[in-house]
């Protein structure tokens, strides 16, 4: 990367796995323009209904290691046994290059690293379910994953609660229409609208 590539705004919202950031995400997508969403690669199967280049660019586990060794990751995770979740520099400048201001669907440690590569530009939120009991209910009720999957998500979810005070903003996701209104003047804050 050229060290004057433009770079503009980050917005990362960070999670435990079933608190409800996609569905925030999805909603300031179609409310906001000025917004772009930093598709992740992966290297987990994609499931029923996922479009290549849309929510992912999903990556075989070779492609993935490759990708690794070239440092085309500004952050990168195994986020459960095997599957790797990560945010290629690429991305960024291919939506900076169109005045986007970047917007993250991504789980605490990366959400940590992203923070710490680009601390001028980025906010990061944390949004924060009402409970933890509710949180695994929620990822019970969701019924994508097989039971140890499931069963892995739980234990992981149990400890990203435990970074809630490690980020610019809590945002607590109990009503959902209170937690959009309160991420749409999040938005309007920082797009200064
Ligand atoms: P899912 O498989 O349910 O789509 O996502 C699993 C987890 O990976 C979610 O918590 C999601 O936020 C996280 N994730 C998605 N993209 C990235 C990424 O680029 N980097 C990191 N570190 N985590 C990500």
């Amino acid at each position: 990367m050229s060290p004057d590539t433009p770079t503009g705004k980050l917005l990362i919202f960070t999670a435990p796995s079933g608190a409800g950031k996609t569905t925030i995400v999805r909603h300031l997508l179609k409310h906001f323009g000025q917004l772009a969403f930093s598709v992740s690669a992966t290297n987990r199967p994609m499931r029923p209904g996922e479009e290549d280049g849309v929510a992912y660019y999903f990556l075989s586990d070779e492609e993935f290691a490759d990708r690794i060794a070239a440092g085309d990751f500004v952050e990168y995770e195994e986020v459960y046994p095997g599957r790797f979740y990560g945010t290629l520099h690429a991305e960024l400048h291919r939506l900076w290059a169109q005045d986007k201001v970047i917007v993250f669907d991504i789980e605490v440690k990366g959400a940590t690293n992203l923070k710490k590569f680009y601390p001028e530009q980025s906010t990061a939120v944390f949004v924060a379910p009402p409970s933890p009991e509710i949180l695994f209910q929620r990822l019970r009720d969701r019924n994508t994953e097989s039971e140890a999957d499931l069963k892995v998500r739980i234990e992981r979810a149990e400890e990203e609660l435990a970074y809630l005070n490690s980020f610019d903003r809590v945002l607590l996701n109990d009503d959902l229409d209170t937690a959009l209104a309160q991420a749409e003047m999040l938005v309007r804050e920082m797009l200064e609208v």
